[in-house]
């Protein structure tokens, strides 16, 4: 038996282990890039060197002879859905959800207005990011839009020195970028107040431990009674505690980081540097409800933290509403043999680790409904990749990328650099 999973992410990953470990089978690890582990490459921080180091444990998945990565090969484009249905005996969707969410407000599409998702691609070197190098000089104040985890990475970047960078795998033209950044101040603008923001108190404490930068937030905001408002959920019983603390500090440093609680973004007049919110508050029944009046945030550059969204692939059942493709325990609604996991299965969230449970139990769904069968050979899926000219890198070609990225970061005292040009990965993977 053999199964294509599209997506080489941490569930692409985890289901190709579960396969190939539990089950034996043959497993093609496709993904549109030509490195493998998804977010923990492109999204996770990369000032946070544990989480990102889940790489080595992921790696590890391909030393087993089963399973083979095919990277730098994008389903939809390079290979349809369907043939992959004609050559494999399952397959299993892992692509993630790559796209961002509009507020759908005035002044959103101003060039200084960018999605949270875009800049992190910049900042982790993915192949297809947009370079915002410019816009670093440009802005004195940034509004960053949204209270979760990916809004504080983005404060932090932003607010942390180069030399503190510096440790980091940041590509080096990032690295240069952040190093002339003119931003001084990081709001984190949000529409909802402190107990209902979904940071984890780790990632928000960090905030308030980087040298040289105060955070501040308007006591006012704090609810009066902590244990009403966190209403027995200890993650936000210990931000709030956290927040209290920075509420009795001064924002006097050279750089700072803003909190700015019950404001809805209404208007982005980036050319007179504001962001126009409306105020809102708690009324009586708990609902939150516009005050009525607004406020100016001054942003030179806007940076919209609002989510994630998957989207659909051509031949594969997809719910527009929710943005994932539709399963009953992993298993696809509507087309045959086809299997879901991770992102575009749940949804944008959960931590790396969440993405396991997921990957198990579509595997195992898979394998009460099928019988062993044997595909059409892996030579006839390679001989079709070859005939359209995909440079295909497979696992040797990624450990050939590791060695040079090291390599790199070597020459300037990094352990190392990520390297983003597309091309440059291709040629490396390839051994050219
Ligand atoms: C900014 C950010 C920071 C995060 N930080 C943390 C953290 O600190 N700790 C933590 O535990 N979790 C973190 N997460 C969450 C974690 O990254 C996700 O739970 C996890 O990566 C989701 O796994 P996935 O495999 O479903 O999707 P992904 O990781 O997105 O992998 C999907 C893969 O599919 C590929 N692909 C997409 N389309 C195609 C196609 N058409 N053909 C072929 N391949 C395709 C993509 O290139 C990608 O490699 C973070 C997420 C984000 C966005």
């Amino acid at each position: 038996m053999r199964v294509a999973v599209i997506g080489a992410g941490p569930s692409g990953i985890y289901a190709a282990e579960h396969l190939a470990t539990q089950y034996q089978v043959e497993v093609d690890v496709f993904d549109a890039l030509p490195v493998p582990f998804g977010l923990v490459r492109y999204g996770v921080a990369p000032d946070h060197f544990s989480i990102r180091s889940v790489r080595e444990k992921l790696a590890q998945t391909f030393d087993n002879p089963l399973v083979r990565f095919r990277g730098n090969v994008r389903i939809g484009r390079d290979l349809m859905p369907s043939e992959l249905q004609n050559h494999y005996d399952a397959i299993v969707y892992t692509y993630g959800a790559s796209l961002d969410r509009e507020l759908g407000i005035p002044g959103e599409n101003h060039p200084m207005s960018i999605a949270a998702t875009a800049f992190v691609r910049w900042y982790t070197g993915h192949p297809d990011a947009i370079d915002f190098s410019d816009h670093l000089s440009k802005a004195t104040d940034v509004a960053v839009i949204g209270l979760g985890n990916v809004a504080v990475d983005v404060a932090r970047i932003l607010s942390k020195s180069a030399a503190e960078l510096e440790q980091t795998d940041i590509p080096q033209y990032v690295l240069d970028a952040l190093s002339h950044s003119t931003v001084r101040r990081v709001h984190i603008v949000g529409r909802r107040g402190p107990a209902n923001a979904t940071f984890t108190t780790k990632e928000l404490k960090e905030l308030g431990e980087i040298p040289g930068v105060d955070v501040a937030l308007d006591p006012a905001d704090l609810p009066d009674d902590f244990a009403h408002a966190s209403a027995g959920n200890k993650v936000v019983a210990r931000n709030l505690d956290v927040m209290a603390q920075w509420s009795q500090r001064e924002a006097i440093a050279d750089r700072n980081i803003e909190f700015h609680f019950y404001c809805a973004p209404r208007n982005m007049d980036l050319d007179n540097g504001v962001l126009i919110v409306d105020t809102m508050k708690i009324d009586a029944q708990g609902l939150l409800i516009p005050t009525g009046g607004s406020k100016e945030i001054a942003a030179e550059l806007v940076i919209r933290s609002i989510g994630y969204r998957g989207e659909g692939l051509p031949g594969v059942p997809f719910n527009e509403d929710t943005n994932v493709i539709p399963s009953v325990d992993g298993a696809v609604i509507g087309l045959e043999n086809c299997y879901v996991a991770g992102w575009i299965r749940r949804g944008p969230s959960g931590i790396i680790g969440t993405n396991k449970k997921d990957a198990v139990a579509s595997v195992n769904t898979l394998f009460q409904d099928r019988e062993n069968t044997q595909a059409s050979s892996s030579a006839q899926i390679d001989e079709l990749l070859q005939h359209r000219q995909i440079d295909v890198i497979d696992f040797e070609g990624w450990k050939r990328i590791d060695a040079r990225e090291k390599e790199l970061g070597g020459t300037r005292n990094r352990d190392r650099t990520t390297i983003h040009s597309r091309q440059d990965l291709i040629d490396i993977g390839l051994g050219r």
